[in-house]
């Protein structure tokens, strides 16, 4: 596949600037974070008139893409997923030039981005997912009688994604926000991130020949580039625009909730912004085997450069132990290379934010040494500092995530103040906990706390690694997403973009196919408040 620098607009070519007549930022090129080199080709950035081919052609696309069947979405989906692996060569060469991420991690992004697809291709296959529910009709009914009361779960409308930094393929064109949004039946424009534009490319030309294979409207799928905020911004304001998905920092998934939300018609905006993921380490797991979490604590700090939306960032623990955690832990900062980061941006943000908590006092700091003068401005080391839960309390500015590999390690002096400082702590994507059995049993009001705080609870283990599968939960209350309902990752993202439609006193042959007696699709549904997925006498 040849790259053109171009947005992937339906069937039709984008634009020059010229002929399009409309404003259009400067065209931008990715940049290998491991050289400093620019690379080829230079991106065009979409155009306002851009932005209305696109969301016209999804709007076409829409009445004929909402209804087609599991069968038809599950064999568009697997297609993508095929088509994905076709190229893995090509993506993984490419997102690693864009990323500097190691080829073994992108070759498990193409993997995960395929298997993705292919599980919201059996849940729309199965086809259960849409929630039938059937109150059948009491004619005879005192004093009033009941209507024949049928609802299912419907698409939205166009959706607009985002494009993740930290995962160039499954958080980015064809990652999860995508794929949901696809199955429930959506139109999906995407804004691409400009620091893998290549990597973006590739994979928009692979969903836009599915489209076209699958025999679909050409505006089931269009991808836009822009390297600035106007064309996002354009998106999210669009009239024609049902939904958005969003994974990246807190600043601009407020900004584009807040557009969302102030639209004459506001939609819902799903952005996952921001976690800290807080650790706390209990006293027997520390006396146990404390050598050993150091090992992994470390580990999981720092992989993939601490870019991670589920870094451990916040690591609560014992006063008497802190210091030798520390230790430990310096000890292995002192013997890792520097990271190379996604980009300049991202980079020069991880060094201003610890120079800040350094400069403010209300943290002591250990580093390998000064990211200041390391050389590249695309590198930083691995920063650790400590305070204590005191501290953190009077400076909640503490809690908020450092994107790259660092964490803030906080001593707690009792159990009391472990408590209070879970209590305090805002929304995440996740908490652990490393203990004992025994530990668990004396601090099950530590979880109860943290059950209000998180979307996903761990013991004895660590946040990274996040499974994709039916039961995952990648979500959690604001700041670390816009609506702590929902998962952005596994089957259940699929419900952030449907909603209930109702059918009242439908004759059969008029019902979508999940709501008629004979139930079809044999799916299980809900009738008169039982599960079955038996079908109803005529
Ligand atoms: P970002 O700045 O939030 O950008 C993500 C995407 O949203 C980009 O396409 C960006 O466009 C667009 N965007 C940002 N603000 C916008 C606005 N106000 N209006 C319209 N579009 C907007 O994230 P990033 O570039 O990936 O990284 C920057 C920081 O985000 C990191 O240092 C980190 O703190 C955080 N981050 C967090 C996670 C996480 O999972 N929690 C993941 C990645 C990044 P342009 O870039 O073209 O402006």
């Amino acid at each position: 596949m040849t790259l053109t620098g171009r947005s992937i607009i339906g069937d039709l070519p984008a634009k020059d600037a010229k002929q399009s007549g409309t404003h259009r930022d400067a065209p931008f090129s990715a940049i290998n974070p491991a050289t400093g080199q620019v690379l080829d080709p230079e991106y065009l950035s979409a155009s306002a008139e851009d932005v209305e081919r696109a969301t016209s052609a999804a709007e076409q696309a829409f009445p004929v893409y909402s209804q087609c069947s599991g069968t038809e979405k599950a064999f568009f989906l697997r297609a993508i997923a095929q088509g994905l692996e076709a190229i893995r060569d090509s993506l993984v060469e490419r997102a690693n030039l864009e990323t500097a991420l190691p080829v073994p991690r992108l070759q498990g992004e193409v993997t995960r981005t395929a298997n993705q697809l292919r599980l919201f291709a059996e849940v729309v296959e199965e086809g259960s997912w849409v929630m039938a529910r059937i109150d059948r009709a009491l004619p005879s009914r005192t004093p009033a009688p009941r209507p024949d009361l049928r609802s299912m779960l419907r698409p939205l409308g166009p959706v607009v994604v985002f494009g993740a930094s930290n995962f160039p393929l499954a958080f980015s064109v064809a990652g999860g926000d995508t794929a949901s949004a696809l199955a429930a039946g959506n139109p999906v424009i995407v804004k691409a991130h400009p620091a893998h534009p290549g990597t973006s490319e590739l994979a928009g030309q692979v969903i836009a020949s599915c489209v076209r294979a699958a025999g679909l409207p050409s505006g089931v799928f269009s991808l836009l580039f822009d390297n600035g905020t106007t064309i996002g911004t354009a998106l999210v304001n669009h009239p024609r625009v049902k939904a958005v998905g969003f994974t990246g920092s807190l600043a601009g998934g407020r900004a584009l909730m807040d557009i969302a939300a102030t639209r004459p018609d506001p939609i819902p905006c799903y952005a996952e912004m921001s976690s800290t993921n807080p650790v706390f380490i209990l006293s027997g797991a520390l006396r146990e085997r404390r050598g050993q979490i150091a090992t992994d604590l470390y580990a999981s700090i720092t992989l993939g450069a601490g870019q991670f939306c589920t870094k451990p960032g916040l690591v609560f623990l014992p006063h008497d132990e802190a210091d030798g955690m520390l230790d430990q832990l310096q000890h292995f900062a002192e013997q890792s290379s520097p990271f190379t980061m996604l980009t300049q941006g991202i980079a020069a943000q991880f060094s201003r934010t610890v120079a800040e908590r350094k400069n403010s006092g209300r943290a002591q700091y250990r580093s390998t040494s000064d990211n200041a003068n390391i050389g590249s401005p695309f590198t930083t080391h691995a920063t650790l500092l400590t305070t204590d839960a005191a501290s953190l309390e009077n400076n909640p500015r503490l809690n908020e995530e450092v994107f790259g590999p660092s964490a803030l390690l906080v001593s707690c002096k009792d159990r009391e103040q472990t408590l209070r400082a879970a209590e305090s702590l805002q929304g995440h994507l996740t908490a652990t906990i490393l203990g004992t059995a025994k530990d668990f049993d004396r601090n099950r009001d530590l979880v109860a706390i943290l059950e209000r705080k998180v979307g996903r609870l761990i013991f004895n283990g660590y946040p990274t690694g996040v499974e994709v599968s039916h039961a995952m939960v990648h979500g959690g209350p604001y700041p670390a997403t816009s609506d702590g309902r929902s998962t952005s990752v596994g089957s259940q993202a699929i419900f952030r973009f449907a909603r209930p439609v109702c059918y009242q006193n439908f004759p059969e042959h008029a019902l979508p196919q999940e709501l008629r007696n004979s139930n079809p699709r044999g799916i299980f549904r809900m009738v008169d408040g039982n599960m079955t997925r038996e079908s109803l006498p005529e």
